[in-house]
């Protein structure tokens, strides 16, 4: 069994990075301006990565960087100063999904690993070892594979494997899907997808439509969960398990991976699958983030309809994320709580963080920072204090049911 599994988080910003680090990810994956896939929402410039880089050393995690474009011969102006840029600022590795640009890495920045994107759809043991021959170092599992396929080829591969276990799912082959191409005229494949998918359709079948005006369908899939097979996973000596995500909040980055963290813990002390009560006490917590409804994806077998959003979209969240604690007077026990959703007195609070696990508390009273004392925080951003009767650190999270 890998007890030393790596927990892979995403982040679309720094802060977002130092969030996942602080609350137990091994490594965090994150893309730059260019040649990544959502390189448009990217917040990342080159000395931000170092940073996440110097960040990521203190806790012994690793920092990755999505080069995972399919590329067309106008895309590698600046590439190799790019790699080289990277390898300086200490990333581990870069994750691709080209033969050109992994050539590309280990000519220029040979220090860096190439992991081999999902996007390569790579399904089998053949499909490896060729690619291992071209000088990759870990390879990412398409997400359609299966847990048997998973787990044999694990235990076959002559590379590191890495398997998605939570997040977004496309509902066309992972990257081979040109669905926003034709709507938006934004590249999927070159970081613009649209998430078209998502969007409601009407149904027309002939010349009749078949869709009723207030449930248009849509192509969306339910998001991935896959804490029922983490044991499977790490009995198989699968390398890395990887969160989907460079585009969700630090509240989300944050919930889900504290609570993956626990579960590999938990699985790595006591050496057995999860039971019954603890399975369902994890998917508890992690509907606590922002996710879609969550089905187990492609590891049990073909998905059916159920693992299918006909309209939905981030129903079955069961909590709001409502502030962030800033600074903690343990003689008087007051919090200084920077607010991000309303909350009020009298409300029950949970309090977690990667040093406390689910405190919850109910709030007797909040003063602003005029000293007045008020019955509701509703201003974002504003620091107002809190009584919080038990210790808390700065960068807790506080959320409510
Ligand atoms: S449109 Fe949907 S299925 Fe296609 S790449 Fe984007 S998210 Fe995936």
């Amino acid at each position: 069994m890998n007890k030393k599994i790596e927990l892979l988080a995403p982040a679309g910003d720094l802060e977002r990075a130092k969030v996942a680090i602080r609350f137990g990810a091994n490594a965090v994956y994150l893309g730059g301006k260019r040649f990544s896939l959502r390189s448009r929402a990217s917040n990342f410039e080159i000395s931000d990565i170092k940073e996440a880089c110097d960040y990521a050393r203190e806790y012994g995690a690793h920092i990755h960087v999505t080069i995972n474009i399919i590329p067309h011969d106008e895309d590698f102006d600046g590439l190799e100063g790019y790699l080289k840029e990277l390898e300086n600022a200490g990333v581990t590795a870069v994750i691709v999904a080209s033969p050109t640009i992994i050539q590309t890495v280990k000519k220029v920045a040979p220090k860096l690993e190439v992991h081999l994107s999902t996007q390569m759809s790579t399904t089998n043991l053949k499909a490896i070892e060729y690619y291992q021959r071209l000088g990759v170092d870990r390879i990412v599992y398409a997400r359609e594979c299966n847990l048997e396929e998973v787990c044999m080829i694990s235990k076959n591969s002559p590379v590191p494997t890495e398997a998605f276990i939570h997040g977004g799912m496309c509902v066309n082959y992972s990257g081979r899907c040109t669905l926003s191409n034709a709507m938006t005229l934004r590249d999927a494949n070159r970081g613009g997808c649209a998430q078209s998918c998502r969007w409601k359709y009407h149904l027309i079948q002939g010349e009749k439509e078949i869709s009723k005006e207030d449930c248009l369908f849509s192509m969306s899939s339910k998001d991935l969960m896959a804490v029922d097979v983490l044991y499977d996973l790490m009995d198989a000596n699968v390398a890395s398990l990887k969160i989907e995500g460079r585009m969700k909040s630090a509240y989300y980055i944050a919930s889900v991976v504290h609570t993956y963290r626990k579960a590999i813990d938990e699985i790595a002390q006591t050496e057995k699958p999860l039971d019954a009560e603890r399975l369902e006490y994890y998917a508890n917590e992690l509907s606590k983030a922002e996710n879609r409804p969550t089905s187990i994806g492609f590891y049990r077998g073909l998905p059916t309809a159920k693992a299918h959003l006909y309209g939905i979209n981030g129903a079955g969240v069961t909590h709001d994320f409502v502030g962030v604690v800033m600074a903690y007077d343990q003689d008087s026990q007051i919090a200084k709580v920077q607010v991000r959703n309303v909350f009020g007195c009298g409300y029950e609070l949970e309090v977690f963080g990667p040093h406390i696990d689910n405190e919850a508390f109910v709030v007797d009273s909040i003063i602003n920072s005029d000293k007045e004392n008020i019955e509701v925080a509703n201003q974002p951003m504003t620091i107002v204090e809190v009584k919080i009767p038990f210790i808390v650190e700065p960068q807790d999270l506080i959320r409510r049911k």
